[in-house]
């Protein structure tokens, strides 16, 4: 597992601040004007970076790309279906056309500023004359088709319960206690529904995998090992004289603080750059499901809001902010990714997981307050394109699952009622526990797809 973690120099571009919308945030890399956006409860300030840089142009944590990498895709797409991936899944938002530039019989990317150079990408002339894309991961219907009981066979399935939850919920921002009932703390209820769902999966016949199965961090760094770089992004920031610490959760200051950066670049970029590292060199899945539960904003952690509101959506990668395609790297990625057409199966798996989860939660689609960040995607109505570190970096389709909101009245008592065989009255209701009824409903949607995409019709 080489480089994909490079420690930025000085000179990288270190993004701003943390833009959240609604459950998972991502430190976006805004340039010139100050934003706010809703967080939870709160407004969080986004401190914008200075003028771009030629030297290295790099997200948090980023690693230089390897253009050569894109010669493998020469001649792989016509540049009808370049187009129409970049309008409508990847450059939704717009693309400036000194990044990357599409002519009838090649497609220019730039990979360096001073002097400017570009990656020349070949399209084929037509369906017919392309070559083959390469990729390690299989397509469903290169799979031989499946026997009646295991439509899963021959699949590797690696499991991505989200964030870290034990001794970490905390840091990580994902922890509430209402009075003296069970903490809630979102990385051990998606280690309970990935638990549940790997041998559902093998018995239909999937290798499963796990991206984590404990509460450790897969990176073996820490947040002590960030402080440097955690000072250095605020100073770079407009924060010249950062504070040490958080003086407690609700301190409206604790962003501008070297604790609460440093514990960020760990529990998130080098988390998931490791985890990412984890999956492309070492599990080689054909599909990753990231496991999550969301929230809408619960003010203090100690005394949360509760709310009628619950819901559900998926997300896939794609929907990049101009923006973040200043970033070498992001560019770089964005680019290997649309030419992997990962998306061409992720999103059928998207939305067939999408359905069978509303049809069995009965949850209504998330109707999501950032429409610059996101785009709705696919027919079911519950999926939606953004450009997420792990729908990013995984190097095979991901499906990004996030049903629920866990400080709804109805999740939470649902959450408190804890795993249970068979049914159970919650609230007024027979229903399974929450972890199965998770499980079961993204095993429901796996066995839809599989089926229907490897039925050879003989
Ligand atoms: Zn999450």
């Amino acid at each position: 597992m080489t480089n994909d973690e490079g420690m930025p120099t000085p000179n990288d571009k270190i993004s701003a601040r943390s833009l959240r919308a609604a459950s998972d945030f991502v430190i976006r890399h805004l340039s010139l004007v100050w934003h706010s956006v809703i967080c939870r409860s709160s407004f969080v300030l986004l401190l914008f970076t200075p003028a771009l840089q030629a030297a290295d142009n790099l997200g948090v944590l980023g690693s230089k790309p390897k253009w050569d990498v894109l010669e493998h895709y020469q001649e792989t797409i016509t540049q009808d279906e370049f187009s129409q991936l970049i309008q409508n899944v990847y450059c939704t938002h717009g693309l400036a056309p000194d990044l990357i530039e599409v002519n009838t019989d090649t497609a220019r990317i730039l990979t360096n500023r001073e002097p400017q150079i570009f990656f020349t990408l070949r399209f084929a002339k037509n369906n017919a004359s392309r070559n083959p894309v390469p990729h390690l991961w299989h397509l469903a219907k290169s799979l031989s088709q499946a026997k009646g009981d295991k439509p899963l066979s021959g699949l590797r399935i690696a499991l991505d319960p989200g964030h870290l939850g034990g001794k970490w919920a905390k840091m990580e921002e994902r922890w509430f206690q209402v009075g003296n009932t069970q903490p809630v703390q979102e990385g051990d209820l998606t280690l309970k529904v990935a638990r549940l769902l790997a041998p559902r999966l093998r018995e239909l016949g999937a290798k499963v995998l796990f991206v984590r199965n404990s509460n450790e961090p897969v990176t073996a760094k820490r947040p002590d090992d960030f402080r440097e770089l955690a000072r250095k992004i605020l100073i770079k920031n407009g924060v010249p004289q950062p504070r040490a610490d958080v003086l407690d959760p609700n301190d409206p200051e604790k962003e501008e603080t070297i604790r609460w950066q440093s514990e960020i670049l760990f529990y998130r970029y080098s988390e998931i750059r490791r985890r990412a590292a984890l999956v492309n060199f070492k599990l080689h899945p054909d599909l990753v499901l990231c496991l999550h539960f969301n929230a809408e904003g619960w003010g203090d952690p100690n005394n949360p809001t509760l709310t009628d509101v619950n819901h559900l959506h998926l997300l896939v990668n794609g929907s990049y902010l101009q923006q973040e395609l200043e970033f070498d790297d992001e560019r770089f990625e964005m680019i290997r990714r649309l030419l992997s057409r990962a998306y061409d199966e992720e999103l059928p798996l998207a939305d067939a997981v999408a359905s069978a989860m509303a049809r069995e939660t009965q949850l209504p689609p998330y109707q999501y307050p950032t429409t610059n960040s996101t785009t709705r995607v696919g027919t079911s109505g519950y999926v939606f394109a953004r450009n997420l570190l792990a729908t990013r970096l995984y190097r095979c389709p991901v499906v990004y699952c996030e049903p629920y909101v866990m400080n709804s009245k109805d999740a939470f008592a649902r959450i408190q009622a804890g795993d249970y065989e068979g049914t159970r009255n919650v609230n007024g209701f027979d229903r399974k526990s929450i972890f199965r009824e998770y499980a079961d409903s993204v095993t429901d949607g796996l066995i839809e797809y599989y089926s229907k995409a490897r039925d050879k019709g003989d």
